[in-house]
Parts: C-alpha cells; sequence; structure tokens
C-alpha cells in the first residue's frame, strides 16, 4: 500500500502517518524528520536545509527529491509506505510521478487532512518531536506517559524552532500558495480523499481507516 498525506503544517500527517504504518505494517517515511536527523548529524544536506528549515521555508527541490525517490525505491519499503511531507509542491508531484510511472507503480490513496489555519498555531506551540524516533506528541491532546520522554524509545521530546507562532504563520502562507495547484492535480487522477483533522486523533484515524480498509 502506497499512501500520501497532504495538509498544512500541524494538520495532523505525521500523528496519522505513525498511527497507519503501524496498523498496516508499511515504513512511514517523513521528509520532515529525515532533515532534521541530518540537521542534527550536521550533514552537508543538513547543514543546506537548516537554512531553509529555521526561515520556515522549503528546501530546494533539488536537496529533497532524490533523496525521497530513493528512499522509496528502497527495499525495506516493499510493503509500502505512508509518505509524509513529500510532495509539497507540483514540481515535486510531477517528479514523485514520472518515477512511480517508469516503474509502473502508483499511489493507492492520497489522504488530504483538512484543518483551518485558526486551529493551527495553537497545535504548534504544544507540539513536541523525538529526535530519535521522530514520534510526535501533543502536551495537551497527545501527552507522553512521562513529561518530555518519548513512549517508544525513550528520546527526549523537544519543541521544534520552527514551531514559534511566527514561524508558523510564514509555512502556513507559503503552504496556501502551494497547496491548491497539488490538491488539483491529485483530485484530477481521482485519488485524493479530503478528511476532517479538526475531530480528535483517533476519530480522524478511524476516518482513515474507513477509506484505506481493515
Ligand atoms: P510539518 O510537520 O509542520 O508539516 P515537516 O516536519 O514536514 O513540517 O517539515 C519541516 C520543514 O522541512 C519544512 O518547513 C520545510 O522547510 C522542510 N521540508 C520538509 N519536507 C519538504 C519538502 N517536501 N519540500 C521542501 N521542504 C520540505
Ligand atoms: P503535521 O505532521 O501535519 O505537521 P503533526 O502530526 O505533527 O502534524 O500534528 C501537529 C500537532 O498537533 C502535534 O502536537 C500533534 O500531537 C497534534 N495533533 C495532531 N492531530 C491532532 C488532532 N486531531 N487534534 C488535536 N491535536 C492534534
Ligand atoms: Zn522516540
Amino acid at each position: 500500500m502506497k499512501i500520501l498525506m497532504l495538509g498544512s503544517p500541524g494538520a495532523g500527517k505525521g500523528t496519522q502517518a505513525q498511527w497507519i504504518a503501524k496498523k498496516y505494517g508499511i515504513a512511514h517515511i517523513s521528509t520532515g524528520d529525515i532533515l532534521r536527523v541530518n540537521i542534527k548529524n550536521e550533514t552537508e544536506l543538513g547543514k543546506k536545509a537548516k537554512i531553509y528549515m529555521d526561515q520556515g521555508l522549503l528546501v530546494p527541490d533539488d536537496l529533497i527529491c532524490d533523496l525521497v525517490i530513493n528512499r522509496i525505491f528502497h527495499l525495506d519499503v516493499v510493503n509500502g509506505y505512508v509518505l509524509d511531507g513529500f510532495p509539497r509542491t507540483l514540481s515535486q508531484a510531477e517528479v514523485l510521478t514520472a518515477a512511480l510511472d517508469q516503474s509502473d507503480v502508483k499511489v493507492d490513496h492520497v489522504i488530504y487532512i483538512e484543518v483551518p489555519d485558526a486551529k493551527i498555531v495553537n497545535r504548534m506551540s504544544g507540539r513536541r518531536v523525538c529526535l530519535v524516533c521522530g514520534a510526535t506528541y501533543h502536551v495537551k491532546y497527545n501527552p507522553p506517559k512521562v513529561e518530555d520522554k518519548c513512549d517508544i524509545c525513550g528520546g527526549v521530546l523537544i519543541l521544534r524552532d520552527d514551531d514559534k507562532p511566527e514561524t508558523v504563520r510564514k509555512r502556513l502562507d507559503i503552504y496556501h500558495a502551494q497547496m491548491h495547484t497539488l490538491i488539483d492535480y491529485y483530485n484530477a487522477a481521482s485519488i485524493l480523499v479530503k478528511v476532517d483533522g479538526t475531530k480528535d486523533i483517533d476519530k480522524v484515524f478511524q476516518d482513515i481507516v474507513k477509506i484505506l480498509g481493515v
């Protein structure tokens, strides 16, 4: 099963992708997580990407596209994957489609989680992420069992630098500038399904499972 997650920053893509990956036994590929690990390890990619990420800007396609394409053709994703954070622009979607077409592979579902901007800033200030395994929490809506400690791997949870309200607003603006064309693109292929992301996390997940099947 191959799934793409679309939606604004903070819509719940990562949270739902984590649950989907677990239920269906597929890989969770998050471009944000991959970039953050590169920043932590001070790789060349990480150094370049950080400049954009800190400002709430998208990193350029040449830094991200090859990385994702290599990842989704890697052997450990034979069962499939849920791609979270890619594509974010029409040109990224076209690169992805071209790469999949070449191997005669198709995306099964594109899930678009819809949440109004007004709810997002509040969500982001409470978001905590594990830099070790990428798990996502919220201090109020999805708290870890032990404060600031990852339930899955015991890693320390952090507030991301780019989750400050002013950077979040900038990311939302960039999202809105890109997303309509992306949504139209997948709508035209009749594989896009919209989900109401304002419901509780488990309710959103139930709606997604109805789409994906048991
Ligand atoms: P969020 O969970 O808020 O949607 P991510 O963790 O997916 O954010 O991404 C964090 C940052 O990483 C983005 O603001 C952007 O700078 C960069 N990034 C992640 N995915 C992409 C992508 N597909 N194209 C360009 N930049 C990306
Ligand atoms: P994205 O990957 O789309 O940026 P996340 O999955 O990281 O979004 O979610 C952003 C924040 O909102 C996290 O702190 C997460 O725990 C919380 N969250 C996710 N889904 C919901 C929901 N349905 N209701 C309330 N909070 C949520
Ligand atoms: Zn962890």
